[in-house]
Parts: structure tokens; sequence; C-alpha cells
């Protein structure tokens, strides 16, 4: 059955964070013939309803991813995307992870101070950015599935100090594998091929029928 009208599909970007949605709508404006459909991303941050604080109890990025987008998409009825990620380095035992953004009080330049200094002395630099997307329904119906996820993951070293003004979190101390430069160095650009919400984000394109059908199917 065709779509009525295109502009039907909608999706609500549970986030805040304006960085995380200048990378989601790259992506998505660079979506155009791809998966067939133009998806008009909006900024959940925008609205003057939020969800409040919401808790990432969650014991992985795809619990957290989870509970953010189902929050998000019962509030505005419509589907909602969220992603949760973290940095994680060999020698701290695979840590931050889902910690990251509370790994140390303060901002990202005490978070990056911290990292630095846990790794003082260690040889093995070795770590890997992760990432869980999800895009939830704001109901489920006929035992349909409420969510759909999909991971991405960066390869890299921690550098021995921060270079470079880009980007957010622990960019400027992530030099991802085959590269001399920090993420905060090589910029926008190059995240978008590479970093693991990119990687992520492809594999929302083979979730996107189920998001046209969600509009066919309870918005009608
Ligand atoms: P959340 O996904 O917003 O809960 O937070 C993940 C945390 O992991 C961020 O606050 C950053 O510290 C870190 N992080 C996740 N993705 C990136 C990235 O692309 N660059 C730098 N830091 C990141």
């Amino acid at each position: 059955m065709p779509l009525r009208s295109v502009s039907d599909i909608k999706i609500v970007l549970a986030s805040g964070n304006r960085h995380k949605h200048a990378e989601f709508a790259d992506f998505f404006a660079s979506l155009d013939g791809v998966a067939g459909e133009r998806v008009d991303l909006l900024n959940g941050a925008d609205f003057d309803r939020a969800p409040g604080d919401i808790e990432e109890s969650g014991s992985s990025y795809e619990e957290n991813a989870a509970i953010k987008a189902r929050a998000y998409a019962r509030l505005f009825g419509l589907p909602a995307i969220a992603d949760d990620s973290g940095l994680e380095v060999r020698a701290l035992g695979w840590r931050p992870g889902i910690y990251s953004s509370r790994a140390a009080t303060g901002g990202d330049g005490d978070r990056i101070s911290r990292l630095l200094g846990l790794m003082e002395g260690k040889n093995d630099r070795r770590a890997r950015f992760m990432a869980s997307l999800v895009i939830a329904f704001p109901d489920s119906r006929d035992g349909a599935r409420d969510y759909f996820s999909s991971e991405g993951i960066c390869r890299g070293n921690i550098s021995a100090g921060p270079s470079g003004e880009d980007g957010f979190g622990y960019d400027p101390v992530f030099v991802p594998d085959g590269r001399e430069k920090s993420f905060a160095e090589l910029g926008r650009a190059v995240k978008r091929e590479i970093s693991h919400r990119a990687v992520a984000m492809r594999g929302i394109v083979i979730l996107l029928p189920h998001v046209v059908k969600y509009f066919l199917a309870y918005r009608g």
C-alpha cells in the first residue's frame, strides 16, 4: 500500500544533546532516496513538554536507550529514537562504559582529566566507543514489538593528552583506528563516516520499514 504522503513519517529524537541532534539530523538528511522515505526528525528538546528526568537504570546501552525512547514515544504519541553510548577502555576493565556520562562530576573536561589520570603509566591505550540506537513506538498492538535496536562500535586508542576543539565528550582524547588525529581534530564529517553512532544509524535504515508500517497501520 503506498503511503498517503511521505511527510507522514515523523520521528521524535529523545535527547537534549545538541551535538547528537546535529549528528542524527545529518544522517536522516542523507537518507533521502536510500530508504525511499523522507523522515522528519523532530527534536524532543524543542517541545514544551518533556518526560522529566529519565533514570537510565538499565544494565546495557540498549536497555538505557529503550527507556529513553519509550518515554518520548508515549509522551508524544509518535515513534521516538534514542541512543545510549559510552567509552570502553581495555586497561580499565572496559570502563567507564554505560557510566561514561557520570564518570566524574563536572563537565567533559573533568571527565577527560579523570580518564587521563587513570591511564597514567599504562601502555595499553586500546579503547572503543559503543552505541545502541532504539526506535520505540507509543504502544504495542497485536503482540508486535514496541522497539527495535541497532548497535555500533568504533575502535581506537586513548591519546596522551587532549587535542582539537570539535565534537563533545571524550572526542579530544580518542584517536580512531587508521587515523593519527583525535575525533575532536578530525571533525564532524569523519564522525559521520566512522563513529559508533554512524555505524548504528546505518543499521536503523533496515528498521525504517517498521516505522512506515506503524504509520500505515495505526495513524491513518
Ligand atoms: P549518553 O549516551 O548521552 O548517556 O552519554 C554517553 C557519554 O559517553 C557521553 O556523555 C560522552 O562522555 C561519551 N560519548 C558517547 N559518544 C561519544 C562521542 O561520540 N564522542 C565523545 N564522547 C562520547
